[in-house]
């Protein structure tokens, strides 16, 4: 089972469904926390207990090609960290219509490679793949090639920091 993971607003279920209607199974990481009871409605939001998730969580009982969302990295040895410029980030997020305060947040985290520097610390395995400029549908080739282990996308060549440059500033909050 390989990992489609990043942060909120990237692109995931986009991919997610591309790769659903091409016959592939993919489960939300939800759907696995709600089989073993891990899943809490706070409100609007539900929250994983990813803790009790982790303990709980074996591949055996699930027979899924991916799961996809923003923690699925933390249930897999294999993931593919999905990442896009804050520009084109933050038009995506206002797309989704959420609150400034989300989208501010989110942003900082993609900027500072907050989820790909947690999937090196849980996976064996990372892949990382830009999808500025991308179809959900360009996104999705390289992910089947991910795994099917035909192309392997290691991260590193992503710096948002320096590509923003003086921008930077509209982009964190002080
Ligand atoms: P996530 O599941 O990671 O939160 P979504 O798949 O819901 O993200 O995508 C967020 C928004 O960005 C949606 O409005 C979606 O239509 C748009 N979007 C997703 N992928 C792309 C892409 N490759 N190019 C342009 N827009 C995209």
């Amino acid at each position: 089972m390989l990992a489609i993971t990043g942060t909120p607003g990237v692109g995931k279920t986009s991919v997610a469904e591309v790769l659903r209607s091409r016959g592939y199974r993919v489960l939300h990481l939800n759907e696995i926390a709600e089989h073993y009871d891990c899943l809490e409605e706070d409100g609007e939001e539900k929250l994983v207990d990813l803790e009790a998730l982790v303990e709980r969580f074996s591949e055996d009982d699930f027979s899924a090609d991916f799961v996809e969302g923003h923690l699925s990295h933390h249930i897999a040895r294999r993931c593919v960290v999905l990442r896009c410029n804050p520009v084109e980030l933050r038009r995506r997020m206002e797309g989704k219509g959420w609150s400034e305060e989300k989208i501010a947040e989110n942003l900082e985290a993609e900027i500072i490679d907050y989820i790909l520097v947690e999937a090196l610390e849980v996976c064996e395995e990372v892949h990382e793949i830009d999808t500025t400029g991308k179809t959900p549908e360009e996104v999705a080739d390289l992910v089947e090639k991910i795994f099917r282990g035909e192309v392997s996308l290691p991260p590193g060549g992503i710096d948002w920091i320096a590509e923003l440059g003086d921008r930077i500033d509209e982009f964190v909050r002080r």
